[in-house]
Order: C-alpha cells, then structure tokens, then sequence
C-alpha cells in the first residue's frame, strides 16, 4: 500500500511475573499491499484479554507463545480498505484476529464479516456478541449444564463474562445469583446489574463472605479467578453440583512454581461434583443459537453490555495492564 503506515504493538521482552510497559513497544511499518486473496483491514476496535498473559511467556499451551520483537495478535474489527481477487469488498466490516496493529493483511478466508446494523457499537463483536458473550452463554449452559432455580455463583463478576454470565443465569431462571469482584464501586455495580448479592474479595476471606451470600450452598461455580475464590465455592457447593472451569485470572503471573491445587478437592467426591475446563472455540456450535437469544436481549435492553473504551494503539498496553489489575467495569475495549 503505497506510504500507508501504520503502528502496531510488538512484545519487546517476555514480562517476569507482573507485566510492565517496557515488555511492550509501539512501532510505525510499512502496510505491504494485500497478495492474492488477501484483504487490508483497517481496524476499528481491538481486545485484550487475560488469555494475552499466558502467551507471552515462552511456554508451550492451546496456543503458540507471542514472539519477542514481533507484533503481539488477538481479535479486532475494522473495515476492508482494499482487497486483492478475495471474496470481501471495500467497506466490509470484519471481525478477525490480527488485533494490536492498526492495518491488518490477512486472507480474506480468515476474516469473518459482521453486520454494523446489528449491534449497538462495532465493539459489541468483541464483547457481548463475541468471545466474550459466548464464552459466558457456552460456559452456563454447555459446561455447567445450568438449569432454572440453580444457585449460581460467578467470580470475576463486574469483568467482560463475569457480567454477562450473572445476567444470564438470572434472565434463565437462575433462583439467586452472587458475584465477587475486587472492589467496592464494582459490588455496586453488580447489584444495579441484577445479581442478588455480591462481595468484595479484598474485604475478608472469599471463603467467609461466599457462607454469607449463598447461605444455602450452590448449584453452579462459574469460575473465572481459581485459587481462593474455587477453594471457597468447593466448601459452599451442593451434591451434584457444577463448576465450569473458565479462567484462572488470580495465577497468571506466578514466576515461581504455582501454589498447590485446593486443599478442599476432595470434597468433590462426596458431593459428586463435575469440575469442568473448557475453551470457547470448542462450543462453536452454540454460536447461532447465542447470537438469536443474545440479540434478542441486548435489543430489548435485558442486558446490560458495558465497556471500558481506552483510546488509541498506543494506550493498548496500558488498557492491557489496567484490565489485568481490575480497572474494567465490563469488557475492555481499544478503539483504535
Ligand atoms: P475481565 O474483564 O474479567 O478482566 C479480568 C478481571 O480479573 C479484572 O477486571 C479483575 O477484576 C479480575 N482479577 C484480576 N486479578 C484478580 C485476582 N487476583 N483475583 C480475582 N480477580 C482478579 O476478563 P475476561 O472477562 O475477558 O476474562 C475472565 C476470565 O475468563 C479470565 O480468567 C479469562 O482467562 C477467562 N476466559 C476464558 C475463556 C475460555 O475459552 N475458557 C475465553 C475468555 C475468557 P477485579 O477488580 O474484580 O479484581
């Protein structure tokens, strides 16, 4: 593309426990033109996500580890500016995964249009309508087989799926909904949400405060945070209870050799419980199915999809870092 540039965000050094901004460079490139089948997109929005964490150390996982020097990737949605022989036209709005850049050059078979009409903001195909609304839906329903008048419990509450998750337990038929968040603002913001109680991890033991709030135990343990919050939920599950084991946000920046499991685990046996671990990209099925009944409540105001909008690419390192310590009220979103 003839003098277009355009800057994107490459991992300079692999974070040591926390991550810091040095780990993290913003650089101007050349935007080569599209090859055959290749479309140029010009990216609206990008996510970051806690998922990013994990691929920046140098560890084998579900997917490669970021390359050091390189740019960083995850999913955006932006516009086709030119395409070359591909199946997409200019002005298509495309949701792909060659986010943290501003112009992105990728075949066209691995970008996926959307329709701006129907969703209130582009970013909405990143968030609610996206990853995140469907890692929610696929966790409840396909991992933790929630039914109406289960007890559910949802950590991480106030984030991107935590709020959606509770949302969606309750418009299901959930008989009460809890969440725990990390602080006070977000606690209040949980119950102007909907959810019939909600804590402050920070305030005392998730243990003591969960007794509080689900007096009667649970049914469903979405579980988005690991260590103390699932050792806490273990103790207050009922018999044949579910966990749906989505994220582990509390141990993502262990240097050191991670803590031991909970020491509660065998509690599972007795009461029978299913711990379950999933990943969303295996519940592709659902997708339709979430999209209709998702739409649905979004149009008719049922849910609430907030995001935490930083501007610019050379802010998404900050918005990365602020998302990993809390500063999200919902999704966090890049607009580019
Ligand atoms: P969020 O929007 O929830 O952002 C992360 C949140 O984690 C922060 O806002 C912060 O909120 C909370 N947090 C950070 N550190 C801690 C801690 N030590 N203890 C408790 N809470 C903490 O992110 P997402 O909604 O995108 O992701 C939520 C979870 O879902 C993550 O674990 C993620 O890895 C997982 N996930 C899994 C997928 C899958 O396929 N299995 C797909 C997508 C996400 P607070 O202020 O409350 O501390």
């Amino acid at each position: 593309m003839r003098d277009l540039t355009g800057r994107e965000v490459r991992l300079a050094a692999r974070p040591q426990g926390w991550p810091t901004p040095e780990d993290f460079a913003v650089v101007e490139v050349g935007v080569p033109d599209p090859g055959p089948g290749q479309v140029v997109v010009h990216n609206r929005y990008m996510s970051v996500d806690p998922y990013m964490r994990g691929r920046m150390d140098d560890r084998k996982s579900y997917l490669p580890p970021f390359q050091v020097g390189q740019a960083l990737d995850g999913g955006a949605v932006g516009e086709v500016i030119a395409a070359n022989g591909a199946p997409l036209e200019m002005g298509d709005v495309v949701f792909h995964n060659l986010g943290w850049r501003e112009f992105a050059v990728l075949d066209a078979a691995k970008a996926q249009p959307v329709d701006p009409d129907a969703a209130p903001t582009l970013s909405a195909y990143l968030g609610a309508l996206g990853l995140t609304g469907l890692t929610a839906y696929a966790g409840l329903f396909d991992v933790a087989a929630m039914k109406p008048g289960d007890v559910v419990y949802v950590s991480a509450a106030a984030g991107a799926v935590g709020s959606l998750a509770g949302q969606i337990a309750k418009l299901r038929g959930a008989s009460r909904v809890i969440g725990s968040a990390g602080s006070a603002a977000k606690v209040e913001y949980l119950t102007k949400l909907g959810f019939d109680a909600a804590f402050n991890y920070h305030d005392a033991p998730v243990r003591d405060q969960l007794r509080a709030a689900a007096p009667d135990g649970i049914d469903v343990y979405f579980d988005n945070v690991g260590g103390d919050h699932l050792a806490a939920a273990l103790s207050r599950m009922r018999v044949f209870g579910r966990i749906a084991l989505c994220g582990a946000v509390s141990m993502y920046h262990e240097s050191a050799a991670p803590p031991p499991g909970p020491a509660n685990l065998p509690l599972a046996i007795g009461k029978r419980l299913t711990l379950r671990g999933f990943l969303t990209g295996d519940h592709e099925h659902l997708r339709p199915e979430f999209v209709a009944e998702m739409g649905g409540w979004l149009r008719a105001g049922q849910i609430r999809a907030d995001e935490t909008v930083v501007d610019g690419i050379e802010n998404a390192p900050a918005a990365f870092l602020g998302m990993l310590r809390g500063e999200n009220l919902g999704k966090m979103i890049v607009r580019l």
